[in-house]
């Protein structure tokens, strides 16, 4: 890291991508460390601490994300460290409940997963092309490593040009690097338990946590061949509305643990899992309106009728006052009644054209 962050042919700022998992916990780490350790003078490069909210993101990660992110932004103030957090959200169109209950799309399953391209892609590289716009060039840090699993030994070598830093799939003058791709877990543990991190306290709430939810995190995803562990029994540190995993054990282990509170929440998510099955509360055109019929000649459920949009926000109403805790916002409800109107007018719109090419006909 030391070698690359002083590599006197470029100087191309930094964007660590942080997840508040133990692998980007550790880049981090380890960046913090490389820059206490060098000359002020030689600190040239910023660094970026990336980190994406999807707005429904799992309570207990979001508070220990934000505690962590507020410490690094307090440590590299105080230490005068080039290091500036950055927290990117979806863009306030495209939401998970802007879409869900605005739109009416499905809650997302394995076929149709429409939430990780509008909540975690497009607001990350957003802010990458930003930088990418300012200096011409990025270097993306990633946690990414080969002994996670088969899929992402797969993924590492599919894209590993045998150098320090390979080109993004995606994003045009973003580089990126790995540079803890051939630690083992035991080794990511073994570094954040015997090195407090740099920004004060220890990495046993980590520690606290990942037992709590006994296992897998969400990581970063910053392009679509990542996509794939994103809602997958891997990556179970995700958004506490995530119905593409059949049952959130992250969520219920923690309510094992203690976190009673997050009860509701679980039965909310359970209850969106099933609601997206029953056929009376699905529409038969989609948004455009067109109907897909299948082999049987039955209609393909499209987008959540109007009624059931109306049913899912009143029961996350009632949720987010039992609950106390805030889980939509006044913009998300003000932009999901404008879709409701529109979508409300096209209907009609379209039943008055029906109406009069039947009249035509006859
Ligand atoms: S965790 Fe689930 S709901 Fe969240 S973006 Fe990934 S697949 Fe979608």
């Amino acid at each position: 890291m030391r070698e690359e962050y002083l590599d006197p042919s470029h100087a191309s700022p930094w964007i660590v991508g942080y997840s508040g998992g133990k692998d980007s916990t550790l880049v981090l780490q380890l960046c913090f460390e490389m820059l206490l350790d060098l000359a002020p003078s030689d600190r040239q490069r910023t660094v970026h601490v990336l980190c994406n909210d999807t707005l429904v993101e799992s309570p207990v990660l979001a508070t220990y994300v934000d505690s962590m992110l507020a410490r690094v932004g307090r440590a590299a103030e105080s230490l005068r460290l080039p290091v500036r957090v950055a927290k990117t959200q979806p863009h306030p169109d495209q939401t998970f409940w802007v879409n869900l209950i605005g739109r009416g799309y499905p809650s997302p399953n394995r076929t149709f997963r429409w939430c990780t391209d509008r909540m975690k892609i497009q607001p990350t590289s957003e802010y990458i092309k930003s930088q990418i716009a300012a200096n011409a060039k990025v270097i993306l840090l990633l946690g990414v490593r080969r002994g996670e699993s088969a899929t992402r030994t797969q993924t590492v070598n599919k894209y590993d040009n045998g150098t320090r830093l390979n080109p993004h799939n995606d994003l045009k003058g973003c580089m990126i690097f790995r540079p803890i791709v051939d630690f083992s877990t035991e080794e990511v543990w073994a570094l954040l338990l015997q090195r407090p991190p740099p920004w004060g306290g220890s990495n046993r709430e980590l520690v606290t946590l990942y037992r709590n939810a006994q296992g897998g995190e969400c990581p970063l995803v910053i392009e679509k061949s990542q996509a794939p562990s994103c809602g997958t029994s891997s990556s179970r540190f995700g958004c506490w509305t995530c119905t593409v995993v059949e049952k959130d054990r992250s969520m219920e282990a923690m309510i094992d643990a203690g976190f009673d509170h997050l009860e509701p929440l679980m039965l909310f998510r359970d209850w969106l899992a099933q609601f997206r099955l029953d056929r009376t509360k699905r529409s038969a055109e989609r948004r455009t309106g067109a109907i897909t019929y299948m082999p049987d000649g039955s209609a393909m459920p499209g987008p959540f009728t109007l009624a059931a949009r109306q049913e899912i926000l009143d029961r996350l109403i009632e949720l987010q006052a039992e609950v106390g805790m805030p889980l939509i916002s006044d913009d998300e409800v003000q932009r999901i009644r404008n879709i409701w109107a529109t979508d409300t007018v096209d209907t009609a719109r379209r039943l008055i054209a029906l109406d009069d090419a039947s009249r035509e006909r006859a």
